[in-house]
């Protein structure tokens, strides 16, 4: 069955599957990214824009700023979680773990 992902409340949330499972205020640390000139940046989620899925990956752009240098950007497609198991239960990141924008596959 495919995974329904969606963008609540004016992008405030992540919705998977019809729960609410990741919301902004969160501070991503990115790397090899797109958002401003630092090697890594610890990216405070702002707003998120678009969502997709693959098969194994939820991805997300979010709007938001890098709180060390202050620069605003919309980031290229972000790794939120992942769907695991065979009921595709959806594990998220941690806010530590370092992200890299990944290209979207074409559905
Ligand atoms: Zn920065």
């Amino acid at each position: 069955m495919p995974t329904a992902v969606r963008i609540l409340d004016d992008g405030a949330w992540i919705s998977v599957d019809d729960e609410r499972v990741v919301s902004v205020s969160e501070l991503w640390r990115l790397t090899d990214h797109d958002v401003c000139n630092c090697t890594t940046a610890d990216f405070l989620i702002e707003g998120f824009v678009e969502v997709d899925v693959t098969e194994t990956t939820i991805l997300a752009r979010a709007a938001g700023q890098c709180v060390t240098c202050g620069a605003s950007a919309v980031s290229g497609w972000l790794p939120v979680g992942r769907i695991v198991g065979p009921d595709r239960r959806f594990a998220p990141l941690s806010s530590g773990d370092v992200r890299t924008p990944q290209r979207r596959r074409r559905q």
